[in-house]
């Protein structure tokens, strides 16, 4: 019998000797006193080690599961795929299961006089550089030759490939990379716990969105950035309501509405990054629905497959698309794609899981979840290294501070978050911070008692790191 699976001391064994992950300090994770976590199975929101320890998946896999590992319905969809066939190209090409998704993507958007269009690809940064190109080249063929400026949200993160890199602007993550990218132009993200313009006191047990004091000087921000350039931009590139990679920040409601309301005023695109937002994350099915904003262009991703396969789109809108038609030899054609573009078990997953969403009540469901959330996460509250609990939907951030009246920040160097988030896994959970905020996202499967277990053992981790009397 051929082997598909390794034992556990072959997998770390192979693991340290041949492969190099992503994120993750190889010289760190190579060291006999790491300990490496080899995962062999999941069902639900609980994942299980090659030695049997269980993790709750505290952040549903780095953001990409939505109903739980294992999900019957989803792993009877992909079987029944693949035993029709697991690819073919899409290249002049279609299948029997791509365009169902893509009418189920456009419809789930309810905008039908934006005649929107999907264009498939696999990951979220290559859903964003698609966006990008056919910005760029759909501006050129419209004749609009000035529109050649991009604006970005200051901490935007859109992937980490060239083009999502220049939109992007993660300096942990990108710096030495900023030189090979293009310029954009930079508003500030909305983030209220860390404004300079909000005049509240830290409050401890509520909100910051709900209880600043500022003039909405990020609405003028965005307004004035737009309206000086009325001309000259293209498109803004943003992550509506919350910006997951640069801490959750989240955004005032209102803010996506009146980014939209300047965009249409002086014929801005307005392209949307959901990879993180989208399938019910943020609260509604997509993120912009909470504010009634229709997109010209959007980018979904991650949890699109529930969190199965690599797959993803961006839906674009007809008035753009049309710009690319013409005779084969007018050249208006988008070259750009990807070997896997439309692989039928991807979009049979996906199909799936829209379905749950949608018609079996996973959608309806998150009221009571997120607010099971909420509850569960008050506990937080009681540390006072925290300095913000903050949620939106089924997003929760707990931002770790050194002083709580004056929102000072533990230096990076001592890796508070990453620290809290180990001591968390000797207490069940698999999370990853960012920065020094730790990071809730159950899969929407879980239970209370998991959701409260989940804050429970990051909580806890926390007390192991910074011990509650000694502060
Ligand atoms: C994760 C993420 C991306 C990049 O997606 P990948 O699948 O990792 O390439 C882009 N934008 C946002 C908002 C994300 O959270």
């Amino acid at each position: 019998m051929p082997k598909h699976n390794a034992t556990l001391a072959e997998a770390l064994d192979l693991d340290r000797r041949f492969v190099w992950h992503p994120f993750t300090q190889m010289h760190e994770w190579r060291d006999p006193a790491f300990d490496r976590i080899v995962i062999a199975g999941g069902k639900g929101a609980v994942l299980t080690d090659a030695s049997g320890r269980r993790f709750l998946d505290g952040n549903s896999s780095i953001w990409t599961n939505l109903h739980g590992h294992r999900q019957p319905r989803i792993d009877a969809a992909i079987r029944r795929q693949l035993n029709r066939i697991a690819h073919c190209s899409f290249l002049g090409l279609t299948n029997d299961v791509a365009p169902l998704l893509a009418a189920k993507l456009v419809r789930a958007l309810r905008a039908p006089r934006r005649n929107y269009q999907v264009f498939f690809s696999d990951d979220g940064a290559t859903a964003i550089e698609a966006a990008l190109k056919i910005a760029i080249q759909a501006r050129h063929q419209r004749g609009e030759l000035t529109r050649t400026r991009y604006l970005s949200i200051g901490g935007a993160y859109h992937g980490d490939t060239v083009g999502a890199m220049s939109l992007g602007n993660s300096p942990q993550f990108h710096r030495i990379f900023k030189k090979f990218t293009f310029t954009t132009t930079t508003v500030p993200g909305p983030h209220c716990y860390r404004c300079p313009h909000n005049r509240a006191a830290s409050l401890r047990g509520v909100d910051q969105r709900d209880a600043r004091r500022c003039e909405q000087e990020c609405f003028d921000a965005v307004e004035k950035a737009l309206s000086a350039r009325s001309e000259t931009t293209s498109a803004i590139f943003m992550e509506p309501r919350v910006q997951g990679a640069a801490g959750l920040w989240m955004h005032p409601p209102g803010f996506l509405r009146h980014v939209a309301k300047i965009c249409q005023k002086h014929g801005i695109w307005l392209a949307l990054d959901e990879v993180m937002t989208g399938f019910g994350r943020a609260g509604s099915l997509f993120a912009c629905q909470l504010e009634g904003v229709q997109p010209d262009l959007m980018a979904v991703g991650k949890g699109i497959t529930g969190g199965y396969l690599p797959l993803a789109a961006t839906i674009v809108s007809g008035e753009i698309f049309d710009a690319f038609l013409g005779a084969p030899s007018e050249g208006k054609t988008f070259l750009h794609g990807h070997s896997y573009t439309g692989n039928p078990l991807a979009c049979a997953a996906a199909l799936a899981s829209l379905e749950l969403l949608q018609e079996k009540g996973v959608l309806a469901s998150l009221k009571h979840k997120q607010k099971w959330l909420r509850g569960a996460s008050r506990i937080f509250w009681r540390h006072p290294n925290v300095g913000d609990v903050r949620q939106q939907g089924m997003i929760c951030g707990i931002e770790l501070v050194k002083h709580p009246a004056t929102r000072e920040p533990f230096s990076s160097v001592d890796r508070t978050g990453a620290n809290v988030c180990r001591a968390a896994q000797r207490h069940g959970l698999l999370t990853r911070p960012v920065g020094d905020v730790l990071v809730l996202m159950p899969p929407y499967c879980s239970s209370q008692s998991q959701i409260r277990a989940m804050a429970n053992a990051l909580f806890n981790g926390l007390c192991d790191v910074l011990p509650l009397n000694k502060s």
